[in-house]
Order: C-alpha cells, then sequence, then structure tokens
C-alpha cells in the first residue's frame, strides 16, 4: 500500500514539465467558430427562417414546423461542413450535469445505403428514455413520458463531432423535469414584472432581460494522487485527512503567480471555451492552495447558465488532459476554504439601461432605487426560499465556515445606497410632502453617484451583496445549477415588483401623483426590510446573536431549509408566478431531499469501506511493528533499562489500538444508524434521520483516522496527505 502512494508520487514528480504554447490567431478571429449563431444562420437559413429564430429569441414567439425544417437543414448542412456526424438534445435533468444522447445523422438512402438527414421535427422535439432521471414521482403520478424541446434563446453548438441542441426537458402533461423550464418561466415573469414598474419611468421599455456573470471556484488535482484517494473519486471530497502543517495561513496562494502546468490548462479550457462563444474573461489563483476561479463576461442569464454547465463540462475533460482531476465540489478539503459560484446578478432594459446603475438624474435614480428596495423586500420576504435554493449536501459543509457566507441571509448595500435608503426613510412624512421638501428628496436622489462601482465598498462576508451595478449571490455552490437559485430570485424579485405596482397604481387611483406614490410605497419598504440589511462582518458570531434577534432565520442543514419549498405561501408564490404547480414542485423537492440522503449514504459507506480496508490494517501493521520493537527492546536490556527506554512506545501502542477500537466500533453503530435509517418510509423524516443519526458519524470516524495519520509511519500511510494534494502542481 505505501508504495502505492510513492509510485503515484513518483509519477508527479517525473513527469515532463509543461511549456506554454501561444495561440496564433486573435480570440476574435475564432470567437464563436462551433456555434450556429446570428452569423451563420445568415449565410445558411433563408431570410424566413432567420426571421423565425430570431423572433422566436427576441419576443418569444414559437417557430413553426415548416420554418423549423428549414432551420434543421441549414444548421445540418453548417454542422457537416464543421465535421459533425451527430447530433444530441442538450438538456438539465435534476442531477449534478447535464444530459445528451447522440444520434447519428444517417438514415438509409434509396440505393440501399445511407445519407445524412436532419428534420425540424428532430430539431424541434425528441423522447429521450426518460425512466432514469429522476423526478420525484412526477413522471408515476401523471404516467407520462418525458420529452426535450428545442430552446432557441440558447444557440446550437457543435461539441466534439456533436451537433448539440439546447433543450427543455418536461412530461407529457407539461410538467417540468428540469432545470431549464422553470428559470425560462421566471425569466418570462420577471421580464413581464419588470417591464410594467419600468414603465413608470421610460414608455419604451418593452422588455427586460435578466443577466448573470458566475464566477466558477474549484480546485485542480493531479491526477495520480486523485486516483489514490477513493473518497476523492467517489464523493469528490476528502473524507479524511489532516490538515498541512502549512494550507492558506500565509494568504500566498490568492492572486499569486499561478503555476504554468495550470496555467497550460486554463489556457485550453479558455480556447474551448471561445469557439463554443463563451466569453470567458479572468483567471486567477484563489484562497485555498491549489484553488483557483474562473469568470466570463455576464451574459443573458439562460444563455449564461447553459454556458457555465458546459464550461463545467470542458474543464472536466480538459483537466484530463493535463493529468488533472477537477473538483467542483464546495468543501473538498476540511479546514481550508471551499469553493463558491458567486451569481452576479442584474436586470436590463431593452433601451440599453441596466435597472441597477444608478443613473444621470433624479429619475433614472428614482427607478434605480424602486428595483434595489425591491429586491430588498424579496429577499427578505424570501429568505428561507433563497437558501434552500443553495443547501445542498455538499453545500452545507461550506456555509458558515471558512471564509463563506453564514447560513443567515441577509443584504449588504454600501454605505452610499445605506445612505440613500436612510435619507428617503426620514425624508418622506406620512401626509403630502410640501414642494420643499420635494425638491430636497429630489436632489439628494440627484446626488448618488452615477458609478458607485467601489472596490473598498466590497464586503466579501455577506451573502448577498450590492457591487455598485448587480447583486452579488454569494453562497451559490461552486457545484450547482445556478438554476436553482436564479428560479428562486427571479420570481421572488418579480412577485414583488407585481406587488409593488399594485400599491403604487393603488395610490395613483387615488389622486397621489405617480413620483410621490413611488416615493410612499418605497418608504413603507425601506421600514420594513431594515433587518435584512447588514453592511457588517457575515462571518461573525456577534452577527450570528444579532440576526436572531432581528428575526432572521439560520438554518443550517439540507432537510430543515428545504422544508421552505412546502410551506403554503411559497407553493403560491411559485403558482401565482407560473413557474411550478403543487405537483412539480413536491416532485423536485423530492428529488432533493433523495439527493441529500443518497449522498450522505454514499460519504458512510465510502468511510466505512476506506476506514475498515486501509486504515485499520494500516495501523495495526503499525502497531505491530511496535509490538516487535518493544520485545525485542526487552530480551536486549534488563528491567529497568527497558522500561524507560520501551514506556513512551507503550503509550503509543496503546493510543493506535485506542484510535484501531474506537473506529471499529464506531463504524459499526454508524452502518447500524444507516439501516434504520433506511426504513424510514417518508422521505423528509428519512432525510432528517440521516442529517441527525449517520451523518455524525463521518466527522466522529474522520477525527480517529486523522490522528491516526500524526501518529503512523509515513511510509506506511495508504492514503495522499493534505500537504500533497493540495501542494503538488
Ligand atoms: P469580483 O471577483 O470582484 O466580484 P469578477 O470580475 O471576478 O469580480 O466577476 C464579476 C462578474 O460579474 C463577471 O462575470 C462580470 O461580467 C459580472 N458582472 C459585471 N457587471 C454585471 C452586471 N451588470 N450584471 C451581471 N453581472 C455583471
Ligand atoms: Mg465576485
Amino acid at each position: 500500500m505505501a508504495q502505492f502512494r510513492f509510485k503515484a508520487l513518483d509519477e508527479v514528480l517525473n513527469r515532463k514539465p509543461v511549456e506554454i504554447e501561444r495561440e496564433e490567431n486573435l480570440v476574435s478571429d475564432y470567437y464563436g467558430m462551433l456555434v450556429f449563431d446570428q452569423s451563420k444562420m445568415k449565410k445558411y437559413l433563408s431570410r424566413e427562417a432567420y426571421k423565425a429564430v430570431t423572433d422566436a429569441v427576441e419576443r418569444g414567439t414559437t417557430v413553426d414546423r415548416k420554418m423549423a425544417d428549414q432551420v434543421a437543414q441549414g444548421m445540418k448542412a453548417w454542422a457537416i461542413e464543421n465535421g459533425a456526424t451527430h447530433y444530441t438534445h442538450w438538456f438539465h435533468p435534476l442531477t449534478d450535469g447535464t444530459a445528451e444522447k447522440h444520434d447519428a445523422f444517417i438514415v438509409h438512402g434509396a440505393d440501399g445505403g445511407v445519407i445524412e438527414s436532419f428534420s425540424g421535427k428532430l430539431l424541434a422535439q425528441q423522447e429521450p428514455d426518460a425512466s432514469s432521471f429522476p423526478s420525484g414521482g412526477i413522471r408515476q403520478t401523471f404516467e407520462a413520458r418525458g420529452y426535450t424541446a428545442w430552446d432557441p434563446s440558447s444557440p446550437a453548438f457543435i461539441s466534439e463531432t456533436t451537433l448539440t441542441i439546447p433543450t427543455i426537458f418536461i412530461s407529457y402533461t407539461g410538467e417540468a423535469l428540469d432545470y431549464k423550464t422553470p428559470l425560462l418561466r421566471a425569466l418570462n415573469t420577471i421580464d413581464k414584472a419588470a417591464t410594467s414598474v419600468c414603465q413608470y419611468f421610460d414608455k419604451n421599455v418593452t422588455r427586460v432581460q435578466a443577466n448573470l456573470g458566475w464566477e466558477q471556484e474549484y480546485f485542480l488535482i493531479d491526477e495520480a494522487l486523485f486516483m489514490a484517494r477513493p473518497d476523492l473519486m467517489l464523493t469528490g471530497r476528502t473524507l479524511m485527512g489532516h490538515a498541512s502543517s502549512k494550507d492558506q495561513q500565509l494568504d500566498d496562494h490568492y492572486f499569486s503567480s499561478i503555476p504554468t502546468r495550470v496555467n497550460k490548462f486554463m489556457q485550453d479550457v479558455e480556447n474551448e471555451a471561445y469557439k463554443l462563444g463563451i466569453p470567458v474573461k479572468t483567471r486567477h489563483n484563489e484562497v485555498a492552495p491549489n484553488q483557483f476561479e474562473l469568470a466570463p463576461i455576464y451574459e443573458e442569464a439562460n444563455l449564461a447558465n447553459d454556458h457555465n454547465q458546459l464550461c463545467m463540462d470542458i474543464m472536466q475533460k480538459i483537466a484530463r488532459r493535463h493529468k488533472f482531476r477537477i473538483l467542483f465540489h464546495e468543501k473538498p478539503f476540511a479546514g481550508i476554504n471551499g469553493s463558491g459560484k458567486h451569481n452576479n446578478w442584474s436586470l436590463s432594459t431593452d433601451t440599453g439601461v441596466n435597472l441597477y446603475s444608478p443613473g444621470k438624474n433624479p429619475k433614472s435614480n428614482l427607478q434605480f432605487l424602486t428595483f434595489v428596495i425591491n429586491t430588498l423586500k424579496a429577499v427578505y420576504d424570501n429568505q428561507d426560499l433563497l437558501r434552500a435554493s443553495i443547501l445542498t449536501a455538499s453545500n452545507q459543509h461550506r456555509l458558515g465556515a471558512n471564509e463563506a457566507p453564514p447560513s443567515i441571509i441577509s443584504v449588504f448595500l454600501g454605505s452610499e445606497v445605506s445612505a440613500m435608503l436612510d435619507l428617503m426613510e426620514e425624508a418622506v412624512v406620512d401626509r403630502k410632502m410640501t414642494p420643499d421638501e420635494k425638491t430636497a428628496l429630489k436632489l439628494n436622489i440627484g446626488r448618488i453617484p452615477e458609478i458607485i462601482l467601489d472596490n473598498t465598498d466590497r464586503n466579501r462576508t455577506s451573502p448577498f451583496a450590492f457591487t455598485g451595478n448587480r447583486f452579488e449571490f454569494r453562497a451559490v455552490g461552486s457545484m450547482a445549477n445556478n438554476a436553482s437559485a436564479l428560479i428562486v430570485l427571479n420570481t421572488a424579485v418579480a412577485d414583488q415588483l407585481k406587488k409593488f405596482k399594485i400599491e403604487v397604481d393603488t395610490l395613483i387611483e387615488k389622486g397621489v401623483k405617480k413620483d410621490e406614490a413611488i416615493f410612499q410605497v418605497l418608504k413603507t419598504l425601506i421600514i420594513d426590510t431594515k433587518p435584512i440589511r447588514f453592511n457588517g462582518d457575515g462571518y461573525s458570531e456577534e452577527w450570528v446573536k444579532e440576526a436572531e434577534k432581528r428575526g432572521l432565520t439560520n438554518i443550517g442543514n439540507v432537510p430543515d431549509s428545504l422544508a421552505a419549498y412546502m410551506r403554503e405561501e411559497c407553493i403560491d408564490l411559485f403558482n401565482r408566478n407560473g413557474i411550478f404547480n403543487k405537483s412539480e414542485l413536491e416532485g423536485r423537492v423530492e428529488v432533493e431531499y433523495e439527493k441529500f440522503i443518497m449522498k450522505v449514504q454514499i460519504e458512510s459507506r465510502v468511510l466505512a469501506d476506506i476506514a475498515i480496508n486501509h486504515i485499520v490494517p494500516t495501523a495495526v501493521e503499525y502497531q505491530t511493528m511496535l509490538l516487535e520493537n518493544v520485545k525485542n527492546l526487552k530480551e536486549v536490556f534488563p528491567e529497568e533499562e527497558f522500561l524507560s527506554l520501551a514506556g513512551g512506545r507503550l503509550d503509543l501502542i496503546r493510543e493506535v489500538g485506542g484510535h484501531i477500537s474506537a473506529i471499529k466500533a464506531k463504524r459499526k453503530e454508524m452502518i447500524a444508524a444507516r439501516a434504520k435509517a433506511n426504513k424510514v418510509e417518508d422521505v423528509v423524516e428519512r432525510s432528517k434521520e440521516y442529517d441527525k443519526e449517520v451523518r455524525p458519524y463521518l466527522d466522529e470516524i474522520r477525527d480517529h483516522i486523522d490522528r491516526l495519520e500524526l501518529i503512523v509511519d509515513n511510509e506506511k500511510w495508504p492514503l495522499p496527505k493534505y500537504r500533497e494534494l493540495l501542494f503538488v502542481r
């Protein structure tokens, strides 16, 4: 066993150094070359078909069968010219990744041979065998098979040799079985709600789009070392491992010089991403050793999310090419930083205005404040849903741990905006404002600096922070499909904007002037939402106490957090906004409970195996070695001298023995706890049982293993240690 460890390390150390090759072409020359984008559509489609697709994208109209046939012909011609032999519908089932099933273009030809064919029917709709995707019982309930349907708003692309068509995945009775369908519904809802609020300020606005800029954090581990860690291979995180004497204490990894081998990997990823029209822009070393980040320029939210999923896929493939393995798990290593995926989110109009950017004059600033304050209210009212959208078995390890947002949802606004809200709160009284008061308020609102992107006014400890021209939802996990968070966020804000509109309209009907009506409603919202505003240190103990006083919720476990989805008011929220009906929601939440249970179960099994197959035998071997040594000492030395020489050894033998016994006993108890939990019928109760009765053993057993790691002969230790996993690069 020990040899394997050193073989793995040997392999790493004997690898040839990588060289940085320079790309000959400008990125702008090959950007999007594998995407059936506007320029390709213009070339390969009739004017009619081109218009049908652009209308579908811009106005949400449907593409009829005849047009779909034309589009399919154009797509096929382009794809074949670019080396594609297959096509696939690509979708986001409720798993940790995307799904694809490739079919060749070939059909039987007239002369017994084959020809390449692709039709509008195949482009528009397909029926993958959906029975093995999680649906939480929706399919059983409705006895319906699932089908995938083309999403023209996200362009088709070529992945290796396959024409890949982004699609939604739904049941025959229309229930969403994926992440994209409800995301598109939520984006549509916020478009309508935000557009109608924009009408107060600018009649020219006809569409509002949500934007997403994701920041993907990840770890890179050398493949040879990864292969020697069954826990990493099977669960994506280390289930054991003593802290390295040095890890991130010196802050010497963050933004430091990128190792050449990693840089080469990043370059390859970026080149692939550019070909697929993914505008990746930023790369840097993150806080933990061997932790890095990749971020693109923000895009429309649905497209951006497709690009994130695609990018994660590319990163996994390219990591292997460089003999790395990539870890997207939120907490692969205990005791050091985990990985998140900040979701930078904003709304912008078809008139080119970012609704979260302060404007040049009082009118545009009032619009800006309207959107900021309504977002505050949406987050305040839906803190539990927002948490439920991001808390998973893996992210549960990260939230509230090293430099990660806590499980309390609060909003950071920064000093400028906070001061503005305080001013509005005081200025407007519950009576008609005097003309002087109005002028004063307008003047103040007009004074918000146009750009408040001030990097010194950043708060990295807030789970939901205003960052000058957008909100940054920082609690999202690195492994997550962003859609989960975006569905809740966009629905919550859309719903709040609708309520706001009704209140303002009611005041206007009563004869209150428009601006004043807006002020009045905003004022109540400012007062209502005070508890959710927090500019201080979100990682501090004091905040936990303060938040409790303010009545904010603090839930750190998945089962309790998921319960939010099934509250009456949340079911109503999704229902009235057309996102989920009750059975869809039930199905989806059941999938989440199941996922949590499975993940804890897998970790528990893996740990039990490693403990008994790797750790205990190693410890016994070491103990035997010590015993041999003691026996020999006893033979050679007289009693008194023997005792002084072997005393420490005897303690060590007892210590090792104690850990061995504890590991074996706890392992047994854990297996029994699992068996007991598995018998619980109800999925919610079962998940609680797993959380409370099984999960704690993971830490308890680990503790004994980590202590053994410190005392057992390094030569014998069967697993690569943290100091190797984190520092070999
Ligand atoms: P930081 O790490 O300082 O937050 P980065 O540059 O790493 O900043 O990432 C910021 C992300 O936010 C990028 O994806 C960027 O494109 C995105 N972003 C910038 N402006 C907006 C906006 N108005 N709406 C949404 N995302 C934005
Ligand atoms: Mg950021």
